[in-house]
């Protein structure tokens, strides 16, 4: 073939009308037959995205779900392993298929118990991410009852539109997680007392959506709807993971334990209670004494909680989990092809202090941050190739007064 014969073998311009002429074995493709192409081939693998939700899922067993969640969060063994059965049974319940037998699985929606800083918002991170399906994070605080200053509970779907990038489909199967959804307890266990702004109110609204509602949600600044007022949101099956610190729920729980054992015989003295992780003998009764309506904890089934992070944890969060911290660290000196390296004895005393002062595992990065900080400003375009931070090193760039100052913020 003359060379100006030359066509795309897709449509047939020839090569003069082209901007490009890509020549493969026998045939040739032009450059708009390859961008029509490649949207074809991206559609097609958004709508295996969408139809794989459900298969990849039916594949995922909770024993493989909860595989998945050890790879990025350490310890928490209950909640893995109620977690992954909830999520499990949550997407059981949305493939099953339309059937007469008048048996309709509820949601699974989740409430987790325990302090800040150890893991709970991880834990639903870590479940989208395995899941795929968009995840909206809202602190309960910032919700007030309809008509005062704050915002709307539908606020909560505004956010998982967001996250969903506005695509509805998604969005509706998607998961919310609610932080501090403690503080929007009710103040006294008194319920004929007046209604408070935030608490009770705050928790009525969340009911419709917990249990499952069409709610109208205003995209808010939504680009894609910019003539839309409001979106038509069905929160059927979307998976509501509450979260929050409970402070002083142990005392509840304390004293319920005490009076079983006063009321029964001398068996149940006899199980040892552990003083120190008094959270794992929770049950819903204790949700309701500490201020939650009982209607709310019953849309919220499951019930879980978090264990206190000790020595041992905090130090494996430092470098095992995937996206472990040193790990972090490591690859951006390595972008800059240096090796970093961190002996024991300083991730040891990096622990030592967070313990000592309080600052739980967020604080672990704020630590590795000040230690680092120096060694990031000076040896990117240095000669140095190789950098080890000794505990000596972490003990130097760590004075009493930084140490005071991390504790302040935290
Ligand atoms: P919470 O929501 O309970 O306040 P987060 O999930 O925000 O706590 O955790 C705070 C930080 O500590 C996160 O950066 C997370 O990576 C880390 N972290 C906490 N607990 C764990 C854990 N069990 N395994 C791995 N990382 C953890």
């Amino acid at each position: 073939m003359a060379k100006e014969e030359l066509e795309c073998s897709f449509c047939g311009r020839k090569k003069p009308e082209t901007n490009l002429l890509i020549a493969g074995l026998d045939a040739h493709i032009c450059d708009r037959c390859i961008e029509q192409a490649h949207g074809i081939v991206i559609e097609e693998s958004k709508q295996n995205e969408d139809n794989g939700l459900s298969a990849e899922l039916m594949l995922k067993k909770p024993l493989q779900i909860k595989t998945f969640l050890d790879q990025y969060i350490i310890g928490q063994e209950y909640t893995k392993k109620v977690m992954s059965v909830a999520v499990y049974n949550h997407y059981k319940r949305l493939l099953q298929p339309a059937s007469n037998d008048d048996i309709d699985i509820q949601k699974s929606n989740i409430v987790m118990v325990g302090q800040t800083g150890t893991g709970k918002t991880l834990m639903a991170k870590t479940v989208a991410r395995m899941l795929n399906v968009p995840l909206a994070i809202v602190d309960a605080t910032v919700l007030t009852e309809a008509g005062y200053v704050g915002e709307d509970v539908e606020s909560i779907l505004t956010r998982l539109l967001q996250a969903a990038d506005y695509n509805l489909d998604k969005a509706e199967k998607g998961i919310v997680f609610i932080d501090e959804i403690d503080k929007i307890a009710r103040k006294s266990d008194n319920p004929s007392i007046t209604r408070d702004v935030s608490g009770e109110g705050v928790q009525q609204a969340l009911l419709k959506l917990l249990e499952g509602t069409v709610v109208n949600v205003p995209p808010k600044g939504g680009r894609k709807h910019p003539d839309q007022k409001f979106i038509e949101v069905n929160t059927e099956n979307i998976l509501f993971i509450a979260g929050g610190a409970f402070d002083g729920i142990e005392r509840v729980i304390s004293k319920r334990l005490n009076m079983q054992a006063v009321g029964y015989s001398a068996s149940i003295k006899e199980e040892v209670v552990d003083q120190n992780n008094l959270l794992q003998y929770i049950i819903p009764k204790d949700l309701k004494d500490f201020g939650l309506i009982p209607e709310i904890i019953g849309r919220l089934p499951v019930l879980t909680y978090m264990d206190p992070l000790d020595e041992k944890t905090l130090r494996a969060i430092l470098t095992e989990p995937k996206n472990a911290i040193i790990k972090q660290y490591k690859k951006l000196f390595e972008m800059d092809e240096i090796e970093l390296n961190i002996t024991d004895g300083a991730l040891d005393y990096i622990v030592e202090k967070a313990i000592e002062y309080k600052l739980g595992a967020r604080g672990l990065r704020s630590l590795c941050e000040e230690i680092l900080t120096d060694a990031m400003f000076e040896l990117p375009g240095s000669e140095t190739k190789k950098f080890s931070v000794t505990k000596s090193y972490a003990e130097e760039k760590l004075s009493k007064t930084k140490l005071k100052k991390l504790k302040a913020v935290s």
